[in-house]
């Protein structure tokens, strides 16, 4: 009988698309997916490193998973970016774990556990490498309406306070032609949203000579044919072009959502996270986003960066209204080993971040319904979330990927045009058009 494997992802975006690589990739080497940690013979936690507790939950989950479910010969693998942090430290630090795999070596998974069943040597598998972007077909998606599809590895940005380009290594662009290729398979499928993930889209392409850049990826992905919105996720604000914003006028399938990581709003504290713009420069791109009519725009914010002080954090709260923004992600900083802010030390105290973090969230609030109000009465063309049928409501998203829930009698597919009757916050509600 074949062995079980179970995948528990932690984290973004990027660790859910390399769960679904290594859920094929162990497929295609005769391995069974298993529906519980407990049924399965093989765990793998894909983890995530970006803030201390995301790191410290990746440890107490596969203690858990020793504590109770450990049969005598379940192999237990750590994957992702806490992975590549702590190498063997893993291995020393949890007894009962049996290989380290960094995200730049998941692509051998399937030789790793080959290896590791004949000779049984507990190893880490860590570095940075090439990435072979052709065993990328192999992959098994869990959602067939919507898909994940990275298109380049790595960051070469070094934000002094980001361990990302420690974890995920040098930015390598995947192939034009291969994304375009995985893109169509997709739709003639029966997908209907195709997501373009990278640390950094308006990078894509400039690491290979020839290589179009993501202006242009974007123009092909979109010209498909086919009933399906192409998105994209992140664009940083200093590599911002023109050509972005044309681009996405230019289709009525690109999405118009714009998540553009601020960070903070005080030159002084974004120069010392290497951000490589200022509040000028971020309001010229913030404004040029607005113009463009349907767009939303969104963004992240670290409170308390080391040194941070009232007055930088009051400008952020000044940027932030702003910008109006019409969501956020917000985080309170936490310090990284191996990276340039680590040596600042972590000098604003844990209440300060939180009142902090409060005071930015009730703004949210704010800018997030005074984007939402105008849309009451508009018609949306809606994409049905799957599975989100319940007590007689659905949930989908508009091509600003604003959440709207609406009656139905069932659980639906595909788009739905609505009508918003009210705004909140952080959703809308509707009717479908009759
Ligand atoms: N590549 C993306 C996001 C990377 S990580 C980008 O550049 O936008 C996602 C978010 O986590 C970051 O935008 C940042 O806001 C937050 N983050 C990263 N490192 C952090 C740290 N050390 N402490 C707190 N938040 C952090
Ligand atoms: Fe981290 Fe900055 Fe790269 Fe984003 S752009 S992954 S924040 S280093």
């Amino acid at each position: 009988m074949s062995l079980r494997f179970y995948i528990h992802t932690m984290g973004c975006q990027m660790n859910e698309y390399d769960s679904e690589l290594i859920s094929g990739l162990l497929r295609a080497e005769g391995f069974e997916p298993a529906l519980s940690a407990g049924e399965a013979d093989i765990v793998l936690a894909n983890t995530c490193a970006v803030r201390e507790l995301a790191a410290e939950k990746a440890y107490s989950y596969l203690g858990s998973i020793l504590k109770k479910d450990k049969k005598s010969e379940q192999i237990v693998v750590m994957c992702g970016c806490v992975a590549e942090q702590d190498g063997a430290g893993a291995l020393k630090r949890m007894n009962g774990i049996d290989l380290v795999i960094g995200p730049s070596k998941i692509r051998n998974i399937g030789g790793i556990l080959k290896d590791f069943l004949k000779n049984g040597r507990r190893k880490d598998y860590t570095g940075d490498a090439k990435v072979e972007w052709n065993k990328d077909s192999a992959i098994a998606r869990s959602s067939g309406e919507k898909a994940w599809v990275t298109i380049s590895k790595g960051c070469n940005s070094f934000c002094s306070y980001c361990v990302v380009p420690l974890a995920r290594g040098r930015e390598e662009s995947r192939p034009q032609e291969d994304i375009v290729e995985t893109a169509a398979k997709l739709i003639k499928s029966g997908c209907r949203e195709i997501n373009l993930i990278a640390q950094n889209v308006n990078t894509y392409g400039k690491d290979k000579k020839g290589e179009g850049d993501f202006a242009e990826l974007l123009t092909r992905v979109a010209s498909l044919e086919g009933e399906f919105r192409v998105g994209f996720k992140t664009a940083h604000p200093r590599d911002f072009s023109e050509e972005l914003i044309q681009t996405v006028e230019s289709s009525k399938k690109i999405m118009r959502n714009f998540h553009l990581p601020l960070q903070s709003g005080s030159d002084r504290v974004l120069k010392l996270m290497n951000r490589g713009y200022d509040t000028k420069r971020y309001l010229e791109v913030a404004g040029k986003v607005r113009r463009l009519s349907g767009s939303s725009l969104t963004t992240d914010i670290i409170v308390g960066f080391p040194g941070e002080t009232e007055e930088d954090f009051e400008g952020t709260l000044a940027m932030f209204a702003r910008a109006a923004f019409d969501s956020a992600y917000m985080f309170k900083y936490s310090p990284r080993k191996g990276t340039a802010a680590s040596k600042l030390g972590d000098t604003v105290p844990k209440g300060v971040k939180e009142e902090r973090l409060a005071r930015l969230m009730a703004l949210q609030r704010k800018t997030g319904l005074a984007n939402n109000k105008p849309l009451v009465g508009s018609e949306q063309e809606v994409l049905i979330d799957s599975e989100t049928f319940s007590a007689g409501k659905v949930c989908g998203k508009t091509l600003s990927e604003k959440q709207v829930f609406f009656p139905a009698e069932n659980s639906l597919k595909g788009f739905v045009r609505v009508t918003i009757t009210s705004a909140g916050p952080f959703s809308l509600k509707g009717e479908p058009v009759k």
